[in-house]
């Protein structure tokens, strides 16, 4: 494909290499129904673009990978050694974008610095500079498939692909059979992985589910099953939340979705108050909702959840305020609300991407704004490409605080910094003296133990602690308060799992919907 020039920005409205949209105004403020108009935008761009349109009807889903990410146009302005870079890291960590992303996310006159290429777009320093080195000897050498591939799962493995214990002791059992496709952490919630949506429309380069998405199955949660997960929630009483996460569950054809959620509501489990769905969607395919041959049926099967008197919490994914800039994204916003779920908005902090006030200030607002409520401020999980984004705990603090003062009250409900670490959801409430001692204050928001909910306690001051591993305990205490039990549970899993065994992969196909 052919070089492309930059487009420039207008009447203050970004433009990029995909394709100049020239009557923005018109497309302003849409209502959910008027998708037809998005159809015309998008056609109107894609025929800008120079890139093939798909369809006479929809915006056509295109992903870029590790194998054709050099056919974009916008590509071809980076320089080789970026784009060595891009196949280097692409070699170890998951890679994929897409058509929307590249051409109305990115602001490609600000690459490689734009926020958003760098949430797709794999970088040199994403790696350990051994890491890189050695991949990159080989990359440069055209060492063969298995050659990279078993560097690639060395790599991986040094990597901490299962933090916070997730493989090894949240996993459950039912009987002696452990449920590889689940989790339960928390007792109110159990997080469901439909073996379908193992995959997002992008990849976020941060992704602390990374593993998911590298083909190394020894890694992976994933499960087929729904009536397993019907006769867990029947047997827990106290679990009132299904999580349907991945991957994102809304890479799923309607059909498929529907075959794990209707045995959940034809179930009329007495204690399932809330189906959350994790989802990145909104962020990187709006058009799920608007204009994918299917969009109307999952908006009918959103309304058969809430009509059935479940809660249905979209957990939305959203990691700059540009994800929220587009008409589509507003407009299937408003679809999704209209069929009475809740959206939920939360994000990690990530240096070089939203490490400042600003952004998450303007974030919330026009969360708040479109409808959805700011829920939660994640930190860089202690996997993966962690040093590369990681903030220190006081900066995120500082970075939460001054950005929460700037908002009114009604973008105040995100509840952060917060890691989700071995013991629970930890979220940093400041730095502040103690009989003139400097100390870092913490609370516990969840744990795994539900009594640790709420309890504060506080770490010894430490500037350039990334992770709750990073802190030790303040005025000379040996231990944090939930350390011995944690111990002690973990041992108890560690022989709990010795006693039971994975459960087999089902041959079985899924239950018709009914
Ligand atoms: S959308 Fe979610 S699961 Fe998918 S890559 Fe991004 S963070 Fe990971």
């Amino acid at each position: 494909m052919g070089k492309k020039e930059p487009r420039k920005r207008q009447n203050g409205k970004r433009h990029n290499g995909g394709g100049e949209v020239t009557d923005v105004a018109g497309y302003m403020h849409l209502k959910p129904d008027h998708v037809e108009k998005l159809r015309e935008m998008h056609r109107l761009r894609e025929s800008l673009s120079g890139i093939p349109a798909g369809s006479e009807e929809s915006p056509k889903y295109r992903s870029y990978t590790l194998h054709n990410f050099r056919q974009l146009p916008q590509v071809q302005r980076l320089s080789e050694k970026e784009q060595f870079a891009i196949e280097v890291v692409a070699k170890v960590l998951p890679f994929k974008t897409n058509s929307y992303v590249v051409d109305e996310l990115i602001n490609w006159d600000d690459v490689p610095n734009d926020p958003i290429y760098i949430l797709n777009f794999p970088q040199k320093d994403m790696l350990l500079p051994s890491h890189y080195k050695e991949m990159a000897a080989l990359v440069r050498r055209g060492a063969d498939k298995s050659e990279v591939e078993a560097t690639a799962n060395r790599i991986r493995l040094e990597l901490n692909p299962h933090p916070a214990g997730q493989l090894d002791h949240n996993v459950p059992t039912l009987g002696d059979t452990r449920l590889t496709g689940m989790q339960h952490k928390y007792r109110e919630t159990v997080l469901f992985f439909p073996s379908n949506g193992q995959t997002c429309h992008a990849y976020c380069t941060f992704c602390f589910r990374w593993p998911q998405f590298v083909g190394m199955d020894e890694l992976k949660f994933a499960m087929r099953e729904t009536e397993v997960l019907v006769e867990y929630v029947r047997a827990h009483p106290e679990v009132s939340d299904v999580l349907f996460t991945g991957g994102d569950p809304m890479i799923m054809r309607t059909r498929n979705l529907a075959r794990y959620i209707m045995p959940l509501l034809e179930a009329d489990l007495p204690n399932l108050r809330t189906i959350r769905i994790g989802t990145k969607a909104l962020g990187y395919w709006p058009y799920r909702f608007l204009t994918d041959d299917d969009a109307d049926e999952v908006l009918d099967l959103f309304k058969q959840i809430t009509a059935s008197g479940i809660h249905l919490a979209f957990m939305a994914h959203f990691n700059h305020p540009r994800e929220l800039s587009t008409d589509a994204v507003k407009a299937a916003i408003a679809r999704v609300k209209e069929t009475g779920a809740e959206i939920r908005t939360q994000s990690p902090l990530m240096r070089n991407i939203n490490d400042s006030p600003e952004v998450w200030s303007d974030m919330w607002r026009e969360q708040v704004r479109l409808g959805c409520n700011p829920y939660y401020m994640f930190l860089a999980r202690d996997t993966g490409a962690q040093q590369y984004f990681s903030v220190p705990l006081v900066r995120a603090w500082e970075i939460f605080r001054d950005a929460y003062k700037s908002v009114s009250g009604v973008a105040r409900t995100a509840r952060g910094p917060s890691m989700s670490a071995d013991p629970g959801k930890v979220e940093v409430l400041g730095v502040t003296k103690v009989e003139g001692k400097k100390v870092l204050a913490l609370r516990m928001l969840q744990g795994r133990n539900p009594d640790w909910a709420m309890r504060p306690f506080f770490a010894k001051y430490d500037p350039k602690a990334i992770w709750l591993s990073d802190l030790r305990p303040a005025f000379g205490e040996r231990r944090f308060f939930f350390e011995e039990e944690l111990g002690k549970r973990y041992r108890e899993d560690n022989v709990r799992r010795r006693q039971s065994k994975p459960q087999k992969r089902s041959a079985r196909r899924l239950a018709p919907v009914r």
